[in-house]
């Protein structure tokens, strides 16, 4: 049995509640349009339980839940001809953009020309040796007393 919330948009979802274009569900998870489509085909792979985002998942959450994105990923793609790539990402924290306080991943198909801009930068030229070797070491640290 599912752990749902009661004042949660995508527990709403997926207690039937709020309608949703369903792609894909099973006991595990649901899979659905994004109400934004971004670029049409956008698709929300939301497990079951209502886990906040990455930062709550054990490793067997994540066995459990994001198995089913490269099958996700690969039928998006085939379903038009135009798809020729995919963004799969996921908002993790409120600064990250996360507004839906539900774990989902985001699936984002892209074609030629789509307009859509993911936005990146590029700091290189302001980090030396020391400065990449103090910030991987902080995550190996980190990676060891978890
Ligand atoms: P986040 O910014 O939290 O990563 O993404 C939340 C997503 O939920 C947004 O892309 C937004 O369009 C989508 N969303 C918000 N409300 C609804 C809704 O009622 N139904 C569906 N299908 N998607 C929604
Ligand atoms: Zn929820």
């Amino acid at each position: 049995m599912s752990h749902l919330e009661a004042d949660c948009l995508f527990c709403k979802i997926i207690r039937g509640e709020i309608p949703s274009y369903t792609v894909f569900e099973n006991d595990d998870v649901k899979a659905f349009l994004d109400i934004s489509q971004v670029n049409p085909g956008h698709v929300l792979l939301v497990p079951k339980n209502h886990l906040v985002n990455f930062f709550s998942y054990s490793p067997e959450d994540a066995q459990r839940y994001l198995q089913y994105i490269p099958t996700l990923a690969k039928a998006i793609l085939k379903s038009n001809a135009r798809f020729t790539g995919m963004n799969v990402m996921t908002n993790n924290g409120q600064v990250a953009g996360q507004v839906v306080m539900h774990s989902h991943i985001h699936l984002i198909p892209r074609f030629p020309d789509d307009g859509l801009t993911i936005p990146t930068r590029n700091n290189a030229a302001k980090y030396d040796q020391a400065a990449y070797e103090q910030i991987a070491n902080d995550i190996k640290q980190s990676l060891e007393v978890s």
